[in-house]
């Protein structure tokens, strides 16, 4: 028996922690937290363990699928490719090039392949639209980021290891491992913020794994974070606990903030937000009185109809406080494969409206050139120029985690042509009529490319494969640039992707040797031999990082970072922790941070209209739980096993006042649909807010997950309706879901 161990950092998660494998005979026997690994220390939770169980599910694919007579085949890659061409060319010829739709989903942020190869596919492919699973999630963060700051991915992030306090919305990290903020072992550094004499308050609806542990839980009623921070702001300035004229010359507008905001006193937001006046004044005294606070947002601030203003008023607390770019509050990362705010500089930036454009049907904003989920299925559905007749899925299981998923199902089956990406024939990939098989995880190389760029520490870990793909499958890199090929009239291949690449690769050489940070004389045919040992996504990596903030530059700073000193460093390297990086990192064209954008100002009138909104008698939100990723581990029996995880929790007034039991079921019936769950009671929801899980309901026919099938759970997305939105950001409310609740 050969026996064998690697190192890689885990995929499934943004906590990115760095795991030990042990292999014997080509096949993993153990997986456990790696101790050396610089950031994670040891740390994983269940999910890191089953990377393996995943490689050997048997209901994941080995190769193309190809739908004849009806049903999925396995089918050669050239079957497939030429099942593709044809389908996709078909489309074309018919309804021209708009008539193609692209989905990715969120695997793709967590995948080296996709990160460096989707933008050529789908400047290739032109199509007519293209969602992402960032729309139902952090979309109005990255956007009220592009306003403020210039550049989307400018998201500031908590220094939780520095600071004295900490207050948390809508965010379960004790549970989800954190998200938008890059960091392992949640656990322990909170029981560490807890240990150095810090405090935790967590504003959430539910008392959550995290509530559980902080110092208070203020249980606010879902969706309402804008106006408890809007009250907070103006709490502070009451308390006299705010002094702008200290604040930096490049926070632009913070006073036409504050003066727009005083209507919206803890007095005048307590009844609607549920958090009572005196809680948010305290809480405002002691945030100001901690030398280094911060606030810190996720997808309950996001998926809620406010969910751009409320990420610009996380970032105003953050400002007012002096507490936005300095350590221990909201800072930025400094990636070691660059970002928009390592290149290029501060004196070139422009601003630019991300929503020029709104959708053909239902006149959503298109937000960094992508439409919202919520707009797909009338993108489909409604006749007329520029419908969609053909879908291209990449790592996604939209049907079960979009909105309004029943009619997002019936709209896929009426499709004329559809590929997927995809490891499952799921919910989703069963309309397609080809799907490619993604490798499994320890087939392909490592690196987080967006999530490193978010981390609370400065770290860099590159995972080589740890498996060998068969020898005639496709990377996804490689599937997605023969897309391109056809997209280009060139063909699908093996010459048209080595072009491809090769022509990606000099691009980014090129491009990184015009940037102000260039050393003086670098030549670029030089350079690009010097990483031309390589190719593909490990290629274009090499390049990112030899011309990041930390590089080699080719050899012009021997000391700095290429792929090579990472390979030679498989527990990854520690850079530091977070710096300052303001006013460097600001891309506006007025080099300020602009706290007084005129979108986020106008938007306050809505925030004055949902003061006097009536609060429905229930409303649904929706969790996460620690053995579950969205929707696509529960193929795994060791993480599904054990007692139900997909029940409707109900605070036991409501169960009594409803006429509900434990065990019982109940149904919901939102706007868009109904589903009857299992009855959970508990006093962790808050009378009046009932809680699903989302991503299940595996129990559509044609879906091949045999395990998931057995554990289906409900699909609380058909309780969402599409056309309730963020309207700057087109997000689709997912929290706050206003419900009717019968014994069923
Ligand atoms: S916390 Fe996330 S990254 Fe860490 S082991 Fe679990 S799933 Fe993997």
């Amino acid at each position: 028996m050969t026996s064998t161990t690697a190192f890689r950092t885990c995929p499934l998660c943004e906590a990115g922690c760095g795991l030990r494998l042990d292999l014997a005979d080509g096949r993993v026997t153990r997986i456990r937290g790696d101790l050396e690994d610089v950031f994670s220390a040891g740390f994983l939770c269940p999910k890191g363990t089953v990377l393996g169980h995943f490689h050997e599910d048997p209901d994941r694919l080995r190769s193309p699928m190809v739908r004849s007579d009806g049903e999925l085949r396995p089918a050669t890659w050239a079957e497939a490719y030429d099942r593709i061409a044809e389908g996709l060319e078909g489309v074309w010829r018919r309804h021209g090039r708009g008539a193609l739709g692209v989905y990715l989903g969120n695997p793709m942020a967590h995948n080296l392949d996709g990160a460096m190869t989707s933008r050529t596919m789908l400047r290739s492919l032109a199509p007519g639209a293209v969602f992402s699973a960032s729309t139902v999630d952090q979309r109005p963060r990255e956007l009220a980021s592009g306003l403020l700051y210039g550049q989307s991915g400018t998201i500031p992030v908590p220094d939780i290891d520095r600071t004295e306090f900490m207050i948390m919305l809508g965010a379960n990290p004790l549970v989800s491992n954190g998200s938008l903020a890059t960091a392992p072992d949640w656990p322990g550094r909170l029981a560490a913020l807890r240990t150095r004499g810090g405090e935790l308050v967590v504003v959430d609806p539910v008392r959550t794994k995290t509530a559980e542990i902080a110092d208070d839980h203020l249980a606010i009623v879902p969706g309402t974070d804008v106006l408890f921070l809007a009250a907070l702001v103006t709490a502070l300035v009451d308390g006299q606990h705010v002094d702008l004229d200290v604040l930096p010359d490049h926070f632009r507008g913070l006073d036409v903030v504050v003066a727009a905001l005083a209507p919206f006193t803890p007095e005048a937001v307590e009844g609607r937000c549920g958090i009572p006046a005196p809680a948010i004044r305290d809480l405002a005294a002691r945030f100001a009185a901690a030398d280094r606070a911060v606030v810190y947002g996720r997808i309950g601030t996001t998926v809620t109809p406010f969910g751009t203003t409320a990420s610009w008023l996380i970032d105003v607390v953050n400002a007012v406080t002096g507490n936005l770019d300095a350590p221990g509050g909201a800072m930025f990362s400094r990636p070691a494969s660059g970002s928009a705010t390592t290149r290029g500089r501060r004196e070139d930036g422009r601003s630019r409206r991300p929503f020029s454009r709104s959708t053909r049907v239902d006149e959503l904003p298109i937000v960094l050139g992508e439409y919202p989920a919520a707009a797909m299925a009338d993108e489909i559905l409604t006749e007329g120029e520029g419908q969609l007749r053909a879908m291209l899925t990449v790592g996604g299981n939209p049907v079960l985690s979009c909105p309004d998923s029943e009619r997002f199902d019936t709209a896929l089956a009426s499709l004329e042509f559809m590929v997927a990406v995809d490891c499952y024939v799921n919910e989703t990939t069963r309309h397609a009529d080809v799907i490619l098989p993604a490798p499994s995880h320890l087939e392909k190389p490592h690196y987080d490319v967006a999530l490193l760029g978010l981390a609370i520490r400065n770290v860099a870990n590159y995972s080589p494969p740890v498996l060998e793909l068969a020898d005639d499958a496709d990377r996804e890199w490689q599937m997605l640039l023969r897309l391109a090929g056809l997209g280009l009239g060139m063909g699908m291949g093996d010459e048209v992707v080595a072009a491809l690449d090769d022509e990606a690769a000099a691009r980014s050489i090129r491009s990184a040797l015009g940037d102000p940070a260039a050393p003086d004389g670098l030549d670029a045919v030089e350079a690009k031999a010097m990483v031309d040992v390589r190719q593909g996504p490990e290629r274009m990596l090499d390049i990112q990082l030899r011309t990041g903030p930390y590089g080699d530059w080719f050899g012009a700073n021997p000391d700095g970072l290429s792929l090579d000193v990472l390979e030679a460093n498989p527990h990854g390297i520690d850079l530091g922790a977070l710096e300052p990086r303001l006013p460097a990192a600001i891309r506006t064209s007025s080099g300020d941070v602009e706290f007084d954008q005129e979108d986020l100002m106008a938007d306050l009138d809505r925030v004055r209209h949902l003061l006097h909104e009536a609060e429905p008698p229930f409303v649904l939100t929706g969790r996460r739980t620690l053995r579950s990723n969205n929707s696509w581990m529960h193929n795994m029996r060791t993480l599904v096993k054990g007692k139900a995880r997909c029940t409707l929790q109900v605070h036991p007034d409501d169960a009594a006042s409803l006429g509900l039991v434990a065990g019982g079921a109940a149904r919901v019936t939102s706007r868009s649909g109904s589903v009857i769950a299992p009855v959970e009671v508990t006093d962790v929801v808050r009378p009046g807010v009932v809680s699903l899980p989302h991503g299940w309901g595996h129990d559509a026919e044609g879906s091949r997950l045999r395990v998931a099938a057995e554990h289906a759970g409900v699909n609380s997305n058909i309780l969402t309706p599409a056309d309730v939105v963020d309207p700057l950001s087109g997000t689709s409310q997912l929290t706050g879901i206003p419900v009717e609740i019968v014994p069923a």
